[in-house]
């Protein structure tokens, strides 16, 4: 399967380039060619596989040949070494946890598939690859736990001292093996520069083989198809006529797995596009027309995104027809104030705790269901505890711990907000 940019002025790429670049040099971002259909017979006896099982006959369908089947079989066992459970949380309402990863959200699925991708291919053409990324929290997080042990790929990442959470420092700073990780005496804003130097810098990259493992990568875009099958495959079959997916947005990457599944055969009714004060998206939906703003801070602040990246991909998928995207999505968006209200009465009526996300996924259920009806599934995409002040300011009580790296010893570099002591770190290791 090759690979085109949305922008159309790259040429077309295979997927291990693909991987490899994350981005095309005109800066659109990159889509298979076309979209595999699936089998009826898959779907006839999908009741009977495993996760795992899904994932391959899915993911195969875009990898082709460039990864033997038996490696991508290995591949994929790695990246879901836990569960996506659906739980009936009311008689129409099932929550998708895809919480059940390293880093307790979704993200677990993608940054895992993409690092074995990358250590594959680099295994294969004998080099060794530098993941470097500068982070605000999550997604160091993610990448860490992503690349934790992974062979023949060293991650270093960059991070402000002091200014991320203590959740979010341990998941980076108690792994060790190939996870370096910099606590730099500055801003995110002086770390995220100091990579962009050193991705530019030719003389440091002549020496190493530096790589982003960014979020738009195609390799972790398309894995994230995988659970909307599962989610499906969980409910029971009386309930599946006319479902409908809801999924917390802010770069609309997890959106657009989904509509892929979609066009892959998966019997979705329609989409829930929800978001939190961030709406361009929904308000997009609404008008026809796509102004980007600024972000604004929200408790679901994984979605503070006022100009989602993943949005050209969803305009491709609808050939850049604002009709077309809209019989297949609905538009929602939801305050704080009806987020935390939700966290409370749902746990009140139910005793099922959500985050901020999922709950603003349940939301968007909910309105649906008020002039449709039919079941949905929305998507729990964190675990509570992550965000455990704010939850249990809303169910008051406390949650249980999650995490068992507290005793676990921090381990980190003390690096000053400097370009060439970066590079002479880089380059001496
Ligand atoms: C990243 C994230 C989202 C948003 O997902 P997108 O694919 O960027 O739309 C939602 N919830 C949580 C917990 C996240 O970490």
């Amino acid at each position: 399967m090759r690979f085109y940019s949305t922008k159309g002025q790259a040429r077309p790429v295979s997927f291990q380039e693909a991987v490899f670049k994350g981005l095309p040099e005109d800066n659109g971002l990159y889509m298979p060619e076309k979209i595999p259909a699936l089998p009826s017979s898959f779907f006839e006896d999908i009741k009977s596989k495993s996760l795992a099982e899904i994932g391959f006959e899915v993911m195969q369908l875009f990898v082709e040949d460039e990864i033997p089947g038996e490696t991508l079989k290995n591949i994929i066992n790695e990246t879901l070494n836990f569960d996506i459970p659906l739980k009936q949380v009311q008689g129409d309402v099932f929550s998708l946890e895809l919480f059940h990863g390293p880093t307790f959200a979704f993200k677990d699925v993608g940054a895992r598939f993409l690092a074995r991708c990358l250590s594959y291919f680099s295994r294969k053409s004998k080099q060794k690859l530098t993941v470097l990324v500068a982070t605000s929290g999550d997604t160091g997080s993610a990448v860490a736990q992503g690349f934790y042990g992974v062979p023949n790929i060293e991650v270093v990442i960059l991070y402000p001292s002091g200014k991320i959470s203590r959740f979010q420092e341990q998941q980076m700073t108690t792994l060790g093996q190939n996870i370096t990780a910099l606590e730099v005496d500055g801003v995110f804003d002086d770390c995220q520069r100091m990579v962009k130097q050193a991705f530019l810098d030719e003389e440091l990259n002549e020496h190493s083989n530096l790589t982003s493992a960014n979020s738009i990568n195609i390799a972790r875009m398309l894995p994230q198809s995988i659970y909307y099958f599962y989610g499906w495959a969980q409910i029971p079959k009386e309930k599946r006529k006319n479902l409908v997916f809801s999924v917390p947005s802010g770069n609309y990457g997890n959106l657009t797995a989904g509509l892929i599944a979609q066009k892959m055969g998966l019997p979705v009714h329609h989409f829930l596009a929800c978001s939190n004060a961030n709406d361009t998206v929904p308000n997009y939906l609404e008008t026809g027309d796509y102004i980007p703003k600024p972000s604004i801070s929200t408790i679901s602040n994984a979605m503070d995104v006022g100009d989602p990246s993943n949005f050209t991909r969803m305009l491709d998928l609808y050939s850049n027809s604002h009709s077309n995207m809209k019989e297949h999505i609905s538009g929602f968006t939801f305050s704080d104030e009806e987020t935390r209200n939700t966290i409370r009465q749902v746990y009140e009526n139910t005793g099922y705790v959500m985050d901020p996300h999922g709950a603003i996924g349940w939301l968007g259920l909910q309105k649906y269901l008020e002039s449709h009806t039919t079941n949905g599934i929305f998507l729990e995409t964190a675990h509570p505890y992550k965000f455990k002040v704010t939850v249990e300011g809303e169910i008051e009580r406390s949650l249980k711990p999650v995490l068992e790296f507290d005793q676990k010893k921090k381990q980190s570099i003390s690096f000053e907000n400097n370009f060439d002591a970066l590079k002479k770190y880089l380059i001496s290791r």
